[in-house]
């Protein structure tokens, strides 16, 4: 290859504050706190960085409050060598948090304060176009206005790029949306919200993914957790088992299947050879602890792929 690949992400920025606590506290009850945390997350934001640590330039489009988590996300992009021109700063809206509460027995609590997020508009992709246009490909999620998304996705296509859509979180989609979809990733829970139909066996989601194409987006793929995955194009089904591990924390494994899949598109895969590596990068993060803190740099990624034999 005689340059990196390279990546625009039109998407969300967030900070998860995790506290774990001994027991969920009761309504009205002030509780004292094991340990806290606070994360880099946001589907975009992940997605962006898991395809940075493959060794892709990537470009964020987002928006972020002028307050002391947007400073902590600019820098954080900058870290990972994500490029910045286009993150953005709300003046009216503070950045996107998501407290979060653990418990002893790992049940949890979870508030998303989008923020800054619903700010991203259809305008600031529009300015972002030039970038837009560069990249091989464009992800798009739904923690964003779905104007925003389409926006994005449409001034990809017109320009010849490749469009790589997460339908997350769950939301209805305009079929003018899905017709300019290339790879379609839904996972599990979006899968249903979106084709109304159950995916409890392989055969039933890759029947959804089948529905789900014939509303537009050329290739659907599936993500099933522990199971795997399942791809679904014109030439019919691809069926991809999950790579075994020892998963701990399968926090983030969505992102790091889009934003490792996108890096290998971008690279010249086919969609089924991306989708296969992209399947085992997914895994081998839920072996590590955290969202971004677990994906791989790339010779992580290429040394695991290697001794998988996923070719
Ligand atoms: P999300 O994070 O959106 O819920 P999934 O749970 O479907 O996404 O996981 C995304 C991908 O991560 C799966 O398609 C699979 O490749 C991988 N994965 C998740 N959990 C496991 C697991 N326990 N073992 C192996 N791979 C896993």
């Amino acid at each position: 290859m005689t340059r990196r690949p390279r990546i625009c992400v039109v998407g969300s920025s967030n900070v998860d504050l995790l506290a774990r606590v001994p027991r969920l506290p009761r309504l009205g009850e002030t509780l004292v706190g094991r340990t806290f945390h606070l994360g880099y997350g946001g589907k975009g934001a992940n997605q962006a960085v898991m395809a940075a640590r493959l060794g892709a330039e990537v470009a964020m489009v987002t928006r972020v409050g002028r307050d002391v988590f947007g400073d902590g996300m600019r820098r954080n992009y900058g870290a990972q060598g994500i490029d910045t021109t286009h993150v953005l700063v709300d003046d009216e809206r503070f950045s996107g948090v998501a407290p979060i509460f653990v418990d002893d027995a790992a049940q949890n609590v979870v508030v998303i304060i989008p923020g800054a997020n619903l700010g991203l508009s259809a305008d600031d992709v529009r300015r972002a176009a030039a970038v837009i246009r560069g990249v091989d490909v464009l992800i798009g999620q739904l923690e964003v206005p779905v104007e925003t998304t389409r926006e994005a996705v449409r001034l990809a296509r017109a320009g010849g790029v490749r469009t790589i859509l997460n339908p997350a979180p769950a939301a209805p989609l305009p079929d003018d949306l899905l017709a300019l979809v290339d790879v379609c990733v839904p996972n599990e829970v979006e899968i249903e919200a979106l084709t109304g139909r159950t995916v409890a066996t392989v055969d039933a989601a890759v029947a959804a993914a089948q529905a789900l194409r014939e509303r537009g987006p050329r290739t659907v793929i599936v993500t099933l957790g522990e199971r795997g995955a399942v791809l679904v194009d014109a030439d019919g089904a691809t069926v991809l088992p999950a790579v075994q591990v020892e998963a701990v924390d399968s926090t983030g494994a969505g992102d790091a299947f889009i934003g490792s899949l996108a890096v290998f598109l971008a690279e010249g895969d086919d969609e089924r050879r991306a989708a296969r590596r992209a399947n085992a990068i997914a895994a081998l993060t839920t072996t590590v602890l955290g969202t971004q803190d677990s994906f791989p740099i790339r010779a992580v990624a290429d040394a695991f792929l290697l001794a998988r034999a996923v070719t």
